[in-house]
């Protein structure tokens, strides 16, 4: 049978990580790709990298810091308060452009890498305002980057339709679940693992990491 190859965008966060260990199942050989935009804590990149030291995957870290030139938002510039969209208001997070670049950009590091599989962690369910996690838009950028390269990419969103407490599950079920509860990094305050507690990142994380335990120990009663 033929080797199947996968690139995984990675962030080192809660979502990033569940994929990975779901690419790590699914295929043969396994690459990750995190991107460095100056983000709003140095310590995602560092995360990154010891994750997938620890699971011993090759790990690939490109260079994006172009973004924070063009769009200033919260994740890329400190001054900016992070705070939820409010009306029809985009969320100050939003990093226009950003799912369209990298996912771009992974499909040129998998055609270089003869892979076919691209995967990431976008969620259309928890999408927080954000259009560039709809699956409409990944549907449409997957079609775009095989006429682009003249390729047959396929990119999977594991979690598209999962809530967080789903998503937690997966991770269980992937018998990842001690691990990415410990090892990585959602907060927007730089706090690994439970985080701060107090920013929106973790607000969700946590809810749904408290529905998912309600709901296993109910299972097991
Ligand atoms: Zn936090």
């Amino acid at each position: 049978m033929k080797k199947e190859k996968a690139v995984v965008v990675f962030s080192g966060g809660q979502d990033s990580t569940t994929c990975l260990f779901w690419a790590l199942e699914k295929f043969d050989e396994v690459e990750a790709v995190t991107f460095h935009y100056n983000q709003r804590h140095e310590e995602e990149v560092e995360v990154a990298k010891a994750i997938t030291e620890k699971l011993d995957v090759k790990h690939r870290i490109l260079d994006m810091s172009l973004l924070s030139q063009l769009s200033p938002n919260a994740l890329t510039h400190k001054e900016i308060e992070v705070e939820d969209g409010e009306g029809d208001s985009l969320p100050s997070t939003f990093v226009p452009g950003r799912n369209l670049l990298f996912l771009s950009f992974a499909g040129i590091v998998a055609r270089q890498i003869g892979a076919r599989h691209i995967i990431t962690g976008v969620c259309e369910t928890d999408f927080s305002g954000y259009p560039d996690c709809r699956d409409v838009f990944i549907k449409s950028l997957n079609v775009t980057l095989n006429l682009s390269m003249d390729d047959s990419f396929v990119i999977h969103t594991p979690l598209m339709w999962l809530d967080k407490a789903e998503t937690w599950q997966l991770a269980d079920e992937l018998e990842a679940f001690d691990f990415v509860r410990h090892h990585t990094l959602t907060c927007y305050n730089g706090v690994i693992g439970s985080g701060c507690g107090e920013c929106p990142a973790c607000k969700l994380r946590n809810q749904g990491l408290e529905n998912y335990l309600q709901q296993r120990e109910g299972a097991d009663v």
